[in-house]
């Protein structure tokens, strides 16, 4: 098989999916499902309803056009504010989008109404972290603008926190949501289907807080694909956290001075790497790089550390492990890590549905590699 490849655990996403599903029905939320670091691949956001999700969201229209053409009964949601220019091809891959100015608005009810349908409306509001959301006092009138749009529907508001200042969702500012949600129903006599309160750094406070209010909807990406609590990168207890394996591939093995010689200035991605200690290193170096990952978020399998890593070189202390070319290393990966493999067009993916083969666990992750 080629390499550098990622590998992504169907099961484990569903299992991860049905946990936080059963756990967040408790309280009343539903889990939209996010699929935009998986390219919106249809075996993903599959694998997301199956565990129960109740729909899915991506930022992104393209891939939100790859999910529409493998399922067309599931709720799909653009979960970043259209592009003016997209306007048309939103309306024809999602049946909601999230949204804040009032001149997009205008172009998906036109876009809506030229192909017959109604498109649903969440509109966002800014609950301090500072990246998309309506001022709170402007929301009402926001809402207004919503309805006098024949072909949006007005489904519902909806808050983003902690992605863009590390703003931790708590009592208050979902207080302030669940607030603007009943002045909206006051005044507009109607009632919202979904109040999405946030992404994976609202679980821990979903699931503690004893005031959920008018949140029922959580969209969840991170926290389903990693198992991972965003606030801290902490693991969320009864989740996966290796529902992905990145693998690459041995292409050079020697031992080497531990420190490099000669005058030094920058390195390829700035100031290189610290290499202290005397003597040698095993060192290696596998075929995978900034090109096809990041760096920050790649776990070396025990035993194994990485020494730095250039464009196209990941070079590592092999240790006590026995390495040599030809072999391969599987790697956990971050959010960041992820992102950046499934984005590249030099790592296959490859979605499973059982244990790998051959078998490999993390703990003694290396292992050679099958002829062919
Ligand atoms: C990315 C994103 C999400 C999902 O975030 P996770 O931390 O991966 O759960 C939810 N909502 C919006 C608006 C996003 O941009």
């Amino acid at each position: 098989m080629t390499t550098p490849r990622i590998r992504a655990d169907l099961h484990k996403i569903e299992q991860n999916t049905r946990t936080l599903v059963d756990r967040l029905s408790a309280v009343g939320i539903r889990v939209t499902g996010i699929t935009k670091a998986a390219l919106g691949s249809p075996g993903i956001g599959a694998a997301m309803l199956r565990g129960g999700a109740s729909g899915l969201g991506d930022s992104r229209v393209p891939n939100l056009a790859r999910l529409a053409a493998s399922d067309t009964s599931s709720r799909r949601t653009l979960i970043r504010s259209p592009m003016l220019s997209q306007a048309a091809c939103v309306v024809g891959v999602a049946d909601v989008s999230l949204n804040t100015e009032s001149v997009v608005l205008d172009a998906l009810d036109r876009a809506a109404a030229g192909r017959n349908r109604r498109h649903g409306i969440v509109l966002m509001v800014e609950l301090g972290d500072l990246r998309e959301g309506i001022a709170p006092a402007d929301v009402p009138e926001a809402a207004r603008a919503v309805l006098r749009h024949p072909s949006l529907r007005l489904v519902g508001l909806g808050g983003n926190l902690a992605c863009q200042h590390g703003v931790v969702p708590d009592d208050r500012n979902m207080g302030v949501l669940t607030g603007l949600v009943d002045a909206v129903e006051a005044r507009h006599g109607m009632s919202l289907d979904v109040v999405s309160g946030g992404n994976s750094a609202n679980l821990g406070w979903a699931l503690t807080t004893g005031a959920v209010g008018r949140i029922d909807e959580l969209r969840l990406g991170e926290a389903i694909l990693l198992g991972l609590d965003p606030l801290h990168r902490t693991p969320i207890s009864g989740l996966h956290t290796d529902a992905f394996t990145l693998t690459a591939e041995v292409i050079e093995v020697a031992v080497k001075p531990a420190r490099p010689w000669g005058d030094r200035a920058q390195a390829a991605y700035g100031e290189p790497p610290a290499r202290t200690g005397s003597g040698t290193v095993r060192q290696a170096i596998l075929a995978m790089g900034q090109q096809d990952v990041e760096l920050a978020g790649l776990q070396p399998p025990a035993g194994i550390e990485v020494l730095g890593m250039s464009s196209d070189h990941l070079v590592v202390d092999h240790g006590d492990h026995a390495l040599a070319v030809g072999d391969e290393i599987d790697f956990g990966v971050g959010y960041g890590a992820l992102v950046r493999a499934m984005t590249s067009p030099f790592v296959t993916t490859v979605e499973h549905s059982g244990p790998p083969v051959p078998t490999t666990d993390r703990a003694g992750a290396v292992h050679e590699r099958r002829a062919g």
